[in-house]
């Protein structure tokens, strides 16, 4: 089973990689009780990190991406690891707004353009490697593109879609990442700008049952490619008691010691998946004992 795949054109010229986001977006719809305009909008940043993380080098590497345009939806956040498993949040789970001019959901008017899409990576350096770009369109998709062509200078084609039904449940997702390498000829850009015209919305594709292999397809069509591989990409949270307990440690032993007077059980709510992790007053004196300690 995999739901995403990579292909190279033999020439070494273009890589392409195509997913079906569908049971990712659907996830991330049930966990965070999205409005329409919401989980399409997240839904479209999950399937994209999940793209860029099958692009790390090493199954622990992380990326995050972060869009932030000033707009109702707040931040919305997705990270994905080296394996394209990706988890996200947005700061607000229901934003109502009309369709757009196109009928569409307006996933542009929810995130907004005043701001800007962060890409974060970390490759197990000291420091992880931030690139930040202004927003473009606020539909996701495009301000990918225009990331990788201002911040990493590669000519990239990025498409996005969640199909979201009228019960609010989503009917389809995916997305495809076209990637030029250095020297690829105008003929080549050409045809691609052409297969992809020919091409119907990813997610019609997708709602229509076409696999990753068949996008990849239509993407390349006219050119002779190799499958680099295939993949399952899920929805997957690595939250964990310890990993918490961390992040309160963080917080500093006074803040920890304010949380232990103010209430018995500090309940502690993951932002990427439903788990809630409890503390009492005195496993958090601990915690702000050990911190101290660790100084
Ligand atoms: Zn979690």
């Amino acid at each position: 089973m995999h739901n995403l795949a990579r292909a190279i054109t033999t020439d070494g010229g273009v890589i392409c990689v195509a997913i079906n986001s569908t049971s990712i977006a659907a996830r991330s719809e049930t966990i965070h009780a999205t409005s329409a305009v919401v989980s399409a909008g997240l839904g479209r940043l999950l399937t994209a990190a999940s793209m860029m993380g099958s692009m790390m080098k090493e199954e622990s590497h992380t990326v995050t991406l972060r869009i932030n345009g000033g707009g109702d939806v707040g931040s919305l956040i997705a990270v994905a690891d080296g394996r394209a498993n990706v988890r996200g949040y947005p700061t607000n789970p229901v934003v109502e707004l009309p369709l757009n001019a196109h009928g569409k959901l307006d996933v542009a008017g929810a995130v907004g353009k005043d701001g800007f899409l962060a890409v974060i990576k970390d490759v197990g350096l000291d420091e992880p490697m931030s690139g930040y770009s202004p927003i473009v369109s606020g539909e996701i998709a495009e301000d990918i593109t225009y990331y990788y062509a201002t911040s990493e200078q590669i000519p990239t084609v990025c498409s996005l879609g969640v199909l979201v039904a009228p019960d609010l449940r989503v009917q389809a997702a995916g997305g495809f990442l076209i990637q030029l390498l250095p020297g690829a000829e105008e003929s080549t850009i050409t045809r691609i700008e052409q297969n992809i015209e020919a091409m119907p919305a990813i997610s019609t594709l997708i709602d229509g049952g076409a696999t990753p292999m068949d996008v990849i397809k239509a993407c390349l069509d006219g050119f002779d490619f190799d499958i680099l591989d295939t993949r399952q990409a899920d929805y997957v949270c690595n939250c964990s008691r310890d990993r918490v307990e961390k992040a309160l440690i963080s917080l500093g032993a006074e803040e920890l010691l304010v949380m232990a007077d103010d209430q018995e059980t500090t309940e502690v709510s993951c932002h990427f998946c439903p788990k809630k992790y409890r503390f009492s007053s005195e496993e958090l004196k601990l915690l702000a004992k050990s911190q101290k300690s660790s100084l």
